[in-house]
């Protein structure tokens, strides 16, 4: 049996993308698994589909941005299944635009989804694996947490600040809690449609062209929480050949 049957696995920003990938993976590989996102309507197909096939998973409206929000969907996975195995913290939002145009609502959406939603994962999680003596925690990233692009100032530093909140975590929380980041680079999903400037919805066309596939991060998701208690994956780059 694999280290990842039956483990209790909370998935944020789980209606799309990596994160609806990875939900249905970690399912088929006999995980429990736990949808979070705002649009419901798109988890309770995911979570449907997945029981049609004989997977576990539970869904719950969750705003990352609201810290008691993120603490009930954690709550909920302890309270039904007894234990929290691994907190997927991959909600995220990429409004890209160049300082200069003052998005400055978007930079606000992007510090708030991809800085203080992975910390409201890590607040409601954190109490729940050190009372239980294990647990992990997946954290996306991105290639833009690694080297900076115009247009992308504000969605890179709050990548950035994933990695340095992670390495943190790691070197805080000591033997048996496990600290993964993950950062892709292109990847298909509905991340870009969350422009609004013109040049960089232009510049994104061409950009995404490469793109690869959500399974491609979902399986790098397994194979972190696959290993053996004692193996730590703590960061892995997943990008298209040749970029
Ligand atoms: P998608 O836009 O397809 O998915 C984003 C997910 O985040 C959706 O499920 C969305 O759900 C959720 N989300 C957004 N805001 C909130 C919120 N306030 N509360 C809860 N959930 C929210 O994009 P990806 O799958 O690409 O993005 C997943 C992660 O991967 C992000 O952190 C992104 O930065 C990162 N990433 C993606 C790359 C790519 O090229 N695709 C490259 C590098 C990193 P809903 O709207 O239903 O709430």
């Amino acid at each position: 049996m694999s280290n990842i049957a039956e483990k209790v696995v909370i998935i944020t920003g789980a209606s799309s993308g990596i994160g609806e990938a990875t939900s249905r993976l970690l399912a088929e590989s006999g995980a429990h698994v736990i949808l979070g996102a705002r649009r419901t309507e798109r988890l309770e197909v995911i979570t449907s589909d997945i029981r049609s096939e004989g997977g576990s998973s539970e869904y719950r409206a969750v705003d990352v941005t609201k810290r008691e929000q993120v603490e009930e969907l954690v709550n909920y996975a302890k309270n039904t299944f007894g234990k929290v195995d691994v907190i997927v913290n991959n909600a995220g939002v990429m409004p890209l635009s160049k300082l200069e145009a003052l998005k400055t609502d978007e930079w606000d959406r992007m510090i708030d989804v991809n800085i203080r939603g992975v910390l409201h994962g890590i607040a409601a999680g954190l109490p729940i694996m050190k009372k239980q003596g294990f647990g992990q925690f997946i954290n996306i990233s991105s290639i833009g947490g690694h080297e900076v692009t115009p247009t992308a100032a504000v969605y890179c530093a709050t990548k950035f600040a994933v990695r340095a909140i992670s390495e943190g975590l790691r070197m805080e929380v000591g033997k048996h809690i496990r600290v993964t980041t993950v950062s892709p680079g292109v990847t298909q999903s509905e991340l870009a449609d969350s422009i609004s400037d013109e040049e960089a919805i232009e510049f994104m066309k061409e950009y995404r062209k490469t793109a690869i596939s959500p399974d491609s991060i979902a399986r790098t998701i397994l194979f972190a929480i696959e290993q053996p208690e004692d193996v730590a994956v703590n960061e892995i780059i997943v990008r298209p050949t040749g970029t």
